[in-house]
Parts: structure tokens; C-alpha cells; sequence
């Protein structure tokens, strides 16, 4: 089993990466559901300065069990979403930029294009805005899964969550949610400038092409 530490740690780098954090903004994390722990970004560190053994470690309350630096400030919704969604193995937060345009204009993202068919199989929803005290966000977010089951939830006015089997398919999500979000950003931009009208594709065809990306016949072994 890869050690869950290191899965967080790549995770993260791999926002990064791909230019979907700012700063020191955005986490991942991973739960170790049979010791109950949960790895997170630790709090306000760079990512250029970030090294695997800065994970933070906290138990299931949010207390430190193992590491120096604190965790994420975003640690409590990511505790709330392990609490309440059983199969769920990480969690990814980000402000990638045309994600949070969607979040301040409060529409979801349509499904125009097969490749947000395949991963996601639905239009990316988007809640209300809601402030970061308590539980607010945490059971904004649960409400929205429960309904919707997209593995993306945006927030208004504020960003992305994702939920994935483990901390890089979290990650993947935000990428993927976020090239949704610039692809559709664009179209319906120039769609409105050209006067062109921009489809959605139909539940059928969406529905085909993420069963098929979600079976055996796509990838490998
Ligand atoms: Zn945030």
C-alpha cells in the first residue's frame, strides 16, 4: 500500500503542478479510516517549500496526532466530508480560476464536451454561498453530494471541493473540473459574441460516454 503520507504530499504537488493553487491557498488529504487519521496539507506553507514529511497528521476531532506543522485551516470540512461520506478516500480543495468564475456567477457547469461526459458523467453543480464558521461548509457540501453525487462541488463564491476513492483522484477531479470550467468559460463567451447557440450534449449520449469511460474498456488492467 502506498504510504498515505507520501500519496497526500504528490497530491498536493500535483495541484500545483498544474497551476490550480495560488500561493499557499488549496489542500488535499487522504483518510486512514482503520487508524483514523486524516494527512492534510499543513497550514499556510508554500507549495514550492512543501516536503512530505510537513503533512500534517490529525485525528478524527482535528487533533495533532503526528507532525509540526499545523494542519489546514480547511481541515474541518475535510473531517466533516470523511465523517459523513463512508467510501470516500480523499478530499481536494482548490480556487483554480475558472472554477471560481462559475462560483461567483453561481451557474453550474454545463456538460458541452465529451471528455466532462466521461469523467463526470453531470453538469458540476454549484451551492450557494455560505460562510467558513463551524459546519457551515461541510454540510453545505454534503447536501450537495447527497442530491447531486458529482464528485466536484462548487461553492459560491469561493471555489472547489472534490471527493475521490483516494487523494489523487481528489486531485485529478479539480483538474478535470477545472478544464471544464475554461473550456465552457470560453464557449459560452464567444458563443454569446458570435451568436452562436451553445448545446449541451443530451442525458443519452452523456450517459454513454461516462459508462464507457467507466467501464473496463477504457484504460488498462
Ligand atoms: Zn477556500
Amino acid at each position: 500500500m502506498v504510504n498515505l503520507r507520501e500519496s497526500v504530499y504528490k497530491a498536493n504537488i500535483y495541484l500545483w503542478k498544474n497551476n490550480l493553487v495560488y500561493g499557499t491557498q488549496g489542500n488535499v488529504s487522504g483518510i486512514d479510516r482503520k487508524n483514523k487519521s486524516v494527512v492534510i496539507k499543513p497550514s499556510g506553507v508554500p507549495y514550492e517549500n512543501l516536503k512530505e514529511g510537513m503533512m500534517a497528521i490529525v485525528d478524527m476531532a482535528g487533533n495533532m496526532k503526528k507532525g509540526d506543522l499545523k494542519p489546514s485551516v480547511d481541515a474541518i470540512h475535510h473531517l466533516f466530508l470523511y465523517k459523513n461520506i463512508n467510501k470516500i478516500g480523499g478530499v481536494c480543495h482548490t480556487h483554480s480560476k475558472f472554477v471560481t468564475v462559475f462560483s461567483v456567477l453561481g451557474i453550474p457547469i454545463p456538460v458541452i464536451t465529451t471528455a466532462h461526459a466521461d469523467v463526470f458523467g453531470k453538469e458540476i453543480p454549484v451551492t450557494d454561498y455560505v460562510d467558513n464558521t463551524g459546519y457551515n461548509i461541510g454540510k453545505t457540501l454534503l447536501k450537495s453530494y447527497k442530491k447531486n453525487k458529482c464528485p466536484a462541488i462548487i461553492l459560491g463564491n469561493h471555489g472547489l471541493f472534490t471527493v475521490g476513492e483516494n487523494p489523487p483522484k481528489a486531485a485529478f477531479y479539480a483538474l478535470m473540473a477545472e478544464y471544464c470550467a475554461e473550456v465552457s468559460f470560453y464557449s459560452l463567451v464567444s458563443g454569446g459574441i458570435l451568436g452562436k447557440e451553445i448545446k449541451s450534449l443530451s442525458p443519452h449520449e452523456v450517459e454513454k460516454w461516462y459508462s464507457r469511460y467507466h467501464s473496463d474498456r477504457y484504460g488498462q488492467k
